[in-house]
């Protein structure tokens, strides 16, 4: 069966060359009845379960399905067709039955609950105990042990949660979609960058008319936030971004999203306390790294209070720019952007597209895998590639100090047509014990840098070197664990509190002398980043840092406390929520018409519901453990090796905090990113 569908073959890397849009269905469908029938019959026939009669078999049917995907979801990424997106699309709702069947299975969940309490469960190695143990949870939060007619209920609810996040996004879509300014006379654009103008102009063409056309799309919104000089301009666009979706502003009551905000908020505590939760964040916790509400609380409150002061300062410093330098003696919501924008030249004079001919691609890369070579003690070579999906497509191997291999990971660097934005790691195959040996893990690298041009390599901005890092940081948490157990192997498993904490972490070396020397060559010279170029760079990064500290405290205290506190159907509307929240964290006031909270997607139509505050823990969590290097040298090997076997080696199979400590000898506290972001008290008495 199968036997000429190149997904269906598992016996090595995926045949990107043979790979097309007519495979992708039938492979998934025959994996998918292939593996119902397995599980079935294990679940009939193996009466005593145990890790290798029962898990293991679970596992490769796992592995089997991922490694058909895999391969397909990245195509889908980064090679996009209309052929393979319908495939694509039409895959996705039988993938996301699958799983949410085999979360209900009674009889799965029994076989495993035997293994826990009376098999030989103490007998087995941590990451086997893990993976039972996460197993066994995603059953509860799946509602395999309630009632039938509760189950019924809480399919009911799941379905009806993401009708109304779909919702929620189309109608903050439809409202962004719906509102532009046109522009006739060319003076009221001065400031705006020419890039910016330029597709203003394009998108007035597009609609037949003269002049300038300008969205509330990103791009356009925040150019003109940032540098329109004609306020009413950035007044206007101000006043219909942030009322977006709500019951007022230009299209007030259109694609209104209070009500909807309203369902979803009631629809998750009754999920939570159907699953025997108090409330919708203690559901969401049982997941994480954060034990409680109380913790997360307790930890924004804390940073707040650290952040709350020299975030006033910085107001304060931006007002008297403005009152001194720009004429404006009171400062208005639509002002702030562009002021700083003002503020920040007018202090730091250089920009990132200065910094480009210091990082030529070739020259980061190299410098990047010498640092993690020192670092790790690994060595990162090229190898021969293998069959790709674009002829950019680079390979590599990991070896380790021995010289055996421990991974491979594509790289996939330029931006091209049919190629999805941004950056991301995403695995392969995971490393695992199999029948015919160890499976060793493959990552795929992907970024959207510029290609080269003529005669001259890609050149990077410091950003975008920082991205690099950032990707690569996720690409080692997944090719050097050691765990042979797939569930909890690399990035499997990890929390999602903890899941940036390699990326974040490895970011930091791309601020430090020693390793920009590394990395750094001007692409004619070859001299390395001036030290000039690099103190301005340091001050600039933390500028305002602390007001926008506030501002991501502002995000997670609203989303925790909407989570916990908040009785959707009571007499506090969610805008009371957010006043009251702006009133302890915020230190810039929002105007009364402002309808953030209508277009907060990460909460409500994204994965961030009580988990928005992630962002800010894995700093916190990756500046401390970037302390530990500063204490003893960035390339310290001894404490290089100590991460890599107590934290990138691990992988899920422990609990993050357990790891951390493990690292760092001690629990985390805030007080590395304070200190990196020119906020610590040490800092200010400087
Ligand atoms: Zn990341």
């Amino acid at each position: 069966m199968q036997q000429d569908n190149p997904l269906m073959d598992l016996s090595g890397l995926p045949r990107f060359d043979a790979i097309l849009p007519e495979h992708v269905e039938p492979a998934v469908d025959a994996v998918l009845k292939r593996n119902r029938a397995a599980i079935r019959e294990l679940i009939d026939t193996v009466a005593r379960p145990e890790w290798d009669n029962f898990m293991a078999p679970l596992e490769q049917l796992d592995d089997d399905l991922e490694r058909v995907w895999a391969p397909v979801s990245h195509l889908n990424a980064v090679c996009d067709s209309e052929e393979l997106r319908v495939v694509y699309e039409r895959c996705l709702p039988k993938l996301s039955d699958y799983s949410a069947e085999l979360g209900q299975d009674r009889d799965l969940y029994e076989k495993i609950h035997h293994i826990r309490h009376q098999g030989h469960y103490a007998e087995l190695g941590r990451a086997e105990r893990k993976v039972i143990d996460n197993a066994l949870r995603d059953f509860h939060l799946s509602g395999v042990d309630l009632e039938a007619a509760d189950q019924e209920r809480y399919r009911e609810i799941t379905s009806e949660l993401s009708r109304l996040g779909n919702f929620f996004s189309r109608n903050l879509l439809d409202a962004t979609d719906a509102w532009h300014i046109d522009i006739a006379d060319e003076s009221r654009l001065a400031g705006i960058p020419d890039n910016a103008r330029a597709q203003a102009r394009q998108a007035a063409l597009e609609a037949d008319i003269e002049g300038w056309r300008f969205t509330l799309h990103a791009p356009s919104f925040l150019a003109v936030m940032s540098h329109a000089d004609d306020a009413s301009l950035r007044e206007e666009v101000y006043r219909a971004y942030v009322t977006r979706a709500s019951e007022t502003g230009p299209n007030g009551g259109q694609w209104d999203n209070g009500g909807v905000m309203l369902d979803i908020l009631r629809l998750r505590r009754e999920l939570a306390v159907l699953l025997g939760y108090t409330d919708y964040a203690a559901y969401s916790l049982a997941t994480k790294m954060a034990d409680s509400s109380e913790e997360v609380l307790g930890f924004i409150r804390q940073l707040g209070g650290k952040c709350r002061e020299p975030g006033r300062r910085e107001v304060r410093a931006l007002r008297q720019f403005a009152r001194e330098e720009l004429g404006i003696q009171s400062l208005q919501p639509w002002d702030l952007a562009w002021a700083s924008e003002k503020l920040r030249h007018h202090r730091y004079d250089f920009s990132q597209e200065s910094l480009r001919p210091y990082f030529p691609l070739p020259r980061v890369l190299e410098g990047m895998f010498t640092i993690v070579g020192r670092l790790f003690g690994i060595r990162v070579e090229a190898a021969e590639a293998p069959s790709t999906w674009h002829p950019d497509v680079q390979f590599y191997r990991i070896l380790d100090e021995s010289g055996a291999p421990r991974g491979h990971f594509y790289l996939d660097l330029y931006a091209r047509k049919q190629k999805r934005g941004g950056a991301w790691m995403a695995d392969c195959m995971g490393r695992r014990r199999t029948d015919n040996g160890l499976q060793r893990p493959v990552a795929f690298l992907t970024c959207n840098f510029s290609a080269p041009v003529e005669g001259q390599p890609a050149l990077l901005t410091h950003d975008e070197v920082i991205t690099l890092f950032h990707e690569f940081g996720h690409g080692l948490h997944h090719m050097l664990t050691r765990v042979d157990v797939a569930g909890v192997a690399g990035i499997n498993g990890v929390p999602w509190d903890a899941v940036e904490l390699p990326s974040q972490f490895l970011e930091n070396w791309c601020w430090e002398r020693e390793a920009l020397d590394l990395i750094s060559g001007h692409v004619d010279s070859g001299e390395p980043l001036p030290q000039e170029l690099l103190d301005k760079m340091r001050q600039g990064r933390n500028f305002q840092s602390a007001m926008q500290m506030c501002r991501q405290l502002e995000f997670s205290l609203f989303d925790m406390r909407l989570h916990t506190e908040f009785e959707p159907g009571g007499d506090a509307t969610i805008q009371d929520v957010l006043n009251g929240v702006r009133e302890e964290v915020a230190v810039v006031e929002a105007p009364a018409f402002n309808r953030f909270q209508n277009s907060f997607g990460h909460i409500f139509a994204g994965g961030y519901a009580a988990g928005y505050y992630s962002y800010q823990w894995a700093e916190v969590l990756s500046a401390d453990a970037f302390s530990l290097f500063e204490e003893k040298g960035i390339f310290d090997a001894a404490t290089g090796r100590r991460f890599l076997a107590e934290i990138l080696e691990r992988g899920g199979s422990e609990e993050p905090m357990v790891l951390f400590e493990a690292f760092r000898g001690r629990k985390p506290t805030v007080d590395a990113l304070l200190r990196h972001s020119g906020l610590s008290p040490l800092e200010d008495a400087a």
